[in-house]
């Protein structure tokens, strides 16, 4: 985590992960940039390079070396990731919105968001075809068209509407999957136009149409499909054309964000932009890619090649715009070299009006496109680093890092001296429920007859330079404690730092964004933020103290577990490793999404279950990691108990890491824990160091009848969406063990 934003740094946004921007990312990964704050707004955090879909389409590729991860890249080029959806942009007051959260405030920003297909609101296309956009979407469903087809138990009739480059591909490459598939589809091609491929040399059409004669494709012009039926697709001229799959590749068309915002744009919604690649009539605005046309030259046409010639250009410009310098001027190629994939390992291709096709042809696409994935694919599917970035020195920075979250606590054992150094109270006072000696995650004292309040203080060092995410996972976590004793919270005040170095600006924004992430998780759960107190230090720190009012006889307290108890998590776990593995870039996109998910999910859902379903104990899972925080639990209740490791619910991507030697910095202080406990053979492996991972809002661990075990995890499952289980079960004490750990 650095030090948050300083006085001299201005905040870049850059918006969507396409062609043009994973090179920005590249070269600030190689070449840091000073005074600048990055940060990257992407709706998904895989891109998907396009020149390779047709390639997967035809079974000659894995989805995966189509993929360009965009997380790790930016974290290594030091930029904050926002896994939401742009949803605005108000140039006027540079503002980025955002899907969820406050707008993000920019000093500069550009955008490379790509286009979406044409047609998409036609009478039944959206239900029945297959789109081309967003391309992840096509890639998820290519499978399942071809398991789809082979269940037909006939030919298959398969429609590609669109005759440009993409259609040709998909038409003959979906045709070669299906026959390897030993099918024998009936492919047609429907494009609105009187030539296939126009704007391409007229020699590589008169190719492609050879080919798809040959290939028993056919080829329909001038056919204007007017809506998507049950049956295939009625044309303009209201004939039917009939298919049982319709892929939709009719050419690009813009977001509608880019009007919606207010931009100038031409008359078909793309952002109009100047040769300096800045948007017209702002200075500080970038758009490049297929979103934005070039006023100069607005017949470019919407091509990968395009994006990614404009980002060395896009790179110097924001460097230059941000330095004050003169910036440069692009100038769109004015041919390129086309290779268009048939399947089965030959390709058309294209170049200076000429045209040309072969097995080469197809060589040197494969070479060219997989050259191009080296430069960006950084991690593989286990997060060990890929090719050169295998080589390439660490993050700055990266080896001294402290973790942030509930991986930055005191350890249990200088916790405990301190407050077995305490004086006793003067005087006992019988309104205190759980008090110091208690070892429960709360205070509580009684407030009327039969009725406690309880309360709880957390604080935790930064462990992103996203403020909104931090404050509604700060918010989350301190809530957990007071839903963990089955009361719910209702009262929050804050406590926030800001760092030293930041201008009042600067911190107004960091604790804006901040409490608006806190507000995200306390308003929905009924919690009234009532106030606060602010400091500065040399790094940030959030925390909450949350109260609520609860009957005393229902408190959940730790000492309640009984022998024969059945034990439940009720989040998956690996927040620690993976928050660490993200702030070295070595942690995939879709693991860490799927850890701010889990982050963000309040527990009130699983405590409601709990109570309902007659839990006996429950305690929330942070810091200390599943293992320190069973061991109270069965501490405190007298008991011992088994944890199944088998049973653990992994986060995606935890267990990968752990294996991989990765450990947030508090791990070793909590795997100390390993002393007392009674390892099974087997147990051992990144399932038995999951049990020392400190969790950031973790899930509450609830003791509870065997019989309801199932069903408190199933229901918790249901609610939330996260992996709840059965990991074990309490028993009667047993030697010096706090647990035993079966394999
Ligand atoms: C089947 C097919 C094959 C193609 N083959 C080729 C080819 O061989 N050669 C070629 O030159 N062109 C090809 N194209 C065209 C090419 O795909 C596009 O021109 C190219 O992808 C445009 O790149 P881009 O950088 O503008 O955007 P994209 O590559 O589309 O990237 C857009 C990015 O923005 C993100 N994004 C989208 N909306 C939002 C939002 N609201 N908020 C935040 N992030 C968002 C996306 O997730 C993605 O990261 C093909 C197209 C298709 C459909």
């Amino acid at each position: 985590m650095k030090h948050g934003p300083s006085t001299a740094q201005r905040h870049l946004i850059l918006v969507g992960g396409g062609h043009s921007h994973v090179q920005v990312l590249r070269r600030f990964m190689m070449e840091p940039p000073g005074g600048l704050r990055i940060t990257l707004v992407v709706d998904t955090p895989i891109a998907i390079y396009s020149g390779m879909v047709p390639g997967y389409v035809a079974g000659e590729y894995a989805a995966r070396e189509l993929e360009i991860d965009v997380v790790p890249l930016a974290r290594r080029a030091g930029a904050e990731v926002v896994l939401s959806a742009a949803t605005g942009i108000d140039a006027a007051a540079r503002q980025i919105h955002v899907v969820g959260r406050p707008p993000l405030a920019y000093d500069l920003a550009s955008v490379d968001i790509g286009s979406t297909v044409l047609g998409l609101d036609l009478p039944g296309v959206r239900a029945r075809a297959i789109p081309t956009r967003p391309i992840s979407h096509l890639v998820r469903r290519v499978e399942g068209l071809v398991d789809d087809a082979c269940a037909l138990g006939r030919a298959p009739r398969v429609l590609v509407v669109g005759g440009g480059a993409g259609g040709v591909e998909l038409a003959f490459t979906l045709d070669w999957r299906l026959r390897r598939a030993d099918l024998e589809p009936e492919v047609e091609l429907l494009h609105a136009g009187e030539t296939l491929l126009a704007g391409f040399p007229p020699g590589l059409a008169a190719r492609a149409a050879r080919h798809f004669a040959r290939r028993g494709i056919a080829v329909r012009g001038g056919a204007r499909v007017a809506a998507a039926t049950d049956d295939g697709v009625l044309l303009e001229d209201g004939s039917e054309v009939r298919g049982d799959f319709l892929v939709w590749v009719a050419g690009a068309t813009s977001h509608g964000i880019l009007r919606a915002s207010g931009l100038p744009t031409d008359d078909r919604g793309f952002v109009l932009t100047r040769s300096t690649l800045q948007v017209e009539g702002y200075d500080d605005l970038f758009a490049v890619g297929d979103c934005a046309t070039l006023e100069d030259y607005p017949r470019t046409p919407k091509a990968g090649v395009y994006a990614v010639r404009q980002g060395p250009y896009l790179t110097a410009n924001l460097l230059a715009a941000a330095a004050g310098r003169p910036l440069s001027r692009y100038k769109p190629q004015g041919d390129f070299l086309t290779l268009l994939n048939m399947g089965g390992g030959t390709a058309l291709g294209a170049k200076w009006g000429a045209s040309f096709e072969g097995r080469w042809a197809m060589r040197l696409k494969d070479r060219i496109d997989r050259k191009f994935m080296t430069l960006f694919q950084v991690l593989d599917e286990a997060g060990a680093e890929l090719g050169g970035f295998a080589s390439m020195a660490p993050m700055a920075g990266a080896d001294t890092m402290i973790c942030g979250g509930c991986a930055a606590k005191l350890a249990q054992e200088p916790l405990a001296r301190a407050l077995a150094r305490l004086e006793p109270a003067a005087a006992e006072d019988p309104e205190v429920v759980f008090g110091v000696e208690a070892a429960e995650d709360v205070a509580a004292h009684l407030v009327a007859e039969g009725a406690v309040d309880v309360s709880s203080v957390e604080l935790f060092r930064f462990f992103s330079d996203d403020p909104f995410l931090v404050g509604r996972v700060a918010a989350v976590n301190a809530a957990s404690d007071v839903l963990a004793k089955g009361v719910r919270p209702r009262y929050a005040q804050a406590l926030v730092a800001v760092p030293d170095g930041l201008d009042d600006a600067a911190r107004e924004e960091l604790l804006f964004q901040a409490l608006a992430g806190a507000r995200a998780a306390f308003d929905p759960l009924g919690v009234r933020l009532l106030g606060g107190h602010t400091t500065t230090a040399p790094a940030p720190l959030i925390g909450f103290h949350v109260e609520g009012t609860g009957a005393r006889s229902l408190l959940l307290a730790k000492a309640g577990a009984r022998p024969g108890d059945a034990l439940v998590l009720t989040k998956p776990l690996g927040t620690g490793v993976l928050l660490y593995a993200d702030r070295k870039g070595r942690a995939r996109g879709p693991w860490l999404a799927a850890a701010h998910e889990a982050m963000t999910v309040t527990n009130a859902a699983a405590a409601r279950a709990a109570l309902e379903l007659g839990a006996s104990a429950a305690t929330d899972v942070t810091g200390f990691g599943l293992a320190g925080h069973l061991a109270d639990l069965l501490h405190a209740a007298g008991c011992g108990g088994v944890v199944e490791l088998a049973a653990l619910p992994p986060l995606p991507g935890a267990l990968e890491l752990l294996a991989r030697g990765e450990r947030s910095t508090f791990h070793p202080e909590n795997r100390k824990a390993l002393r007392g406990l009674a390892l099974a053979s087997g147990a051992a492996g990144p399932r038995l160091e999951l049990l020392f991972d400190p969790q950031t809002s973790g899930g509450l661990l609830v003791a509870l009848p065997e019989s309801r075990a199932a069903e408190l995890a199933a229901r918790v499952t249901a609610e939330t969406g996260l992996a709840a289980a059965r990991i074990g079960s309490v028993s009667e004490p047993s030697g010096d063990a706090a647990f035993a750990v079966r394999a």
